[in-house]
């Protein structure tokens, strides 16, 4: 009997992905896991139960495929007390939110499971297929540009008809990361006159390089290059009094602005206040991809879409579960790629070396403890 994989159905209020689809459960049957799928796991992501059963998985319920798993695939952390059954040190494998969900992450290490936060992964180039905030923040940057269209009252692109001419909107992108880049091609795609601005100066061209206008800070130093694993740090007052001026200046003109800003491990930076937000004109959106880190936006409120001074500011919760389906694919290919690069042959599963810095990075808990560095204050 080869390793046990449990994909569990996903307890979280609005949370519509799944951690392995038809695809993968198929390919860890190859490499010689056995799979048990919970029922109606990928209902919300259009994998239903018979998908996973004809790509030879068990179908039954969350007991039955908890019983003496190996490993636990998740989109998100489950309740600690939602797992019994499984082996002593099965790993759970998922996207764990382990400075916001701190207290879980010490359940895990009680009820001595081997707790992976996937988006630890580190940003080395072996981990890039593996790397979960990439794969759905590339597809949040998308659907933030198309809701950002369906409350706008007006079209993107420019038109020439007979009644008369419409004009281009002015999108404006701001904190070119993954998300953001993708924010920057779809606008484009969609018509708009799009800009950006982000606080590292690698981004200059990335944003160039799509046919954007690149915004920056000229007068006082941003970060320079990528920044340090391609991410930024909070910025100095100076910087943060340049960058609110040349907000400023900028956004009055602009009809569209998406922004994505995020700090590791810190609140994400507030880059539009309600005051830049009143000299917008009415119809005009924002969409707040950072709102549950705390917002870049004065005003965004989480899971709503509010309208200040005539502007609608969107605020969606988990973005990715909005694309289910790509999200899920994308997701349990991530999950698949990490899973199958560790996997020995001769063990007939997966075996983390302790010096891996992959393993260093995403290994929250062993042996009933808390191990890692980033939660341990290091
Ligand atoms: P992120 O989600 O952490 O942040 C989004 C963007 O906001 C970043 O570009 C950041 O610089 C920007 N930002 C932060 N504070 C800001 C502020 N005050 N004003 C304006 N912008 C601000 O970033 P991300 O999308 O995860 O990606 C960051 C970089 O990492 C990218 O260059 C990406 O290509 C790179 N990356 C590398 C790998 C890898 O090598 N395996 C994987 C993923 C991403």
């Amino acid at each position: 009997m080869g390793v046990k994989i449990a994909v569990l159905k996903e307890m979280t209020a609005g949370e519509s992905r799944v951690s392995a689809t038809a695809e993968t459960v198929k390919k860890f049957i190859a490499l010689g896991a056995e799979l048990a799928v919970e029922s109606g796991a990928g209902a919300t992501a259009s994998v239903a139960d018979q998908a996973y059963a004809d790509a030879g998985a068990t179908v039954a319920d969350r007991a039955t495929v908890l019983a003496n798993a190996d490993i636990i695939l998740g989109v998100q952390g489950p309740e600690p007390l939602s797992i019994n059954g499984a082996k002593p040190g099965a790993w759970l494998v998922a996207g764990l939110n382990p400075f916001v969900e701190r207290a879980r992450v010490d359940g895990y290490a009680a009820a001595g499971v081997e707790a992976l936060a996937m988006e630890f992964m580190p940003r080395i180039t072996r981990a890039q297929s593996m790397d979960i905030l990439s794969s759905q923040s590339n597809l949040s940057g998308y659907k933030a540009v198309l809701d950002a269209a369906a409350e706008y009252g007006r079209a993107f692109p420019m038109m020439m008809t007979a009644a008369g001419t419409i004009s281009a909107a002015r999108a404006f992108v701001m904190g070119v990361g993954v998300a953001g880049l993708q924010a920057i091609a779809t606008a484009r795609r969609l018509g708009a006159q799009v800009s950006a601005t982000d606080v590292r100066s690698a981004t200059r061209e990335q944003i160039e390089s799509l046919g954007a206008k690149a915004v920056f800070v000229e007068n006082v130093k941003g970060i320079e290059g990528e920044g340090s694993g391609g991410y930024a740090t909070e910025m100095s007052d100076e910087y943060k009094a340049a960058q609110a001026e040349l907000v400023s200046s900028h956004i009055a003109k602009q009809d569209i602005v998406i922004t994505t800003a995020l700090i590791p491990g810190r609140p994400a930076p507030r880059l539009i206040s309600d005051a830049q937000i009143a000299t917008m004109k009415p119809g005009s959106v924002i969409v707040d991809l950072a709102v549950e880190s705390g917002g870049n936006v004065e005003g965004a409120i989480a899971g709503e879409v509010v309208e200040r001074h005539g502007v609608k500011i969107v605020g969606h919760r988990n973005v990715p579960s909005r694309l289910a389906t790509d999200a899920s694919a994308l997701f349990a290919r991530n999950l698949y790629n990490f899973l199958s690069a560790f996997w020995d042959k001769e063990a007939g599963r997966p075996v983390l070396p302790d010096e891996d810095e992959i393993t260093q990075a995403i290994r929250l808990t062993q042996g009933g403890k808390v191990v890692n560095a980033r939660l341990l204050g290091a």
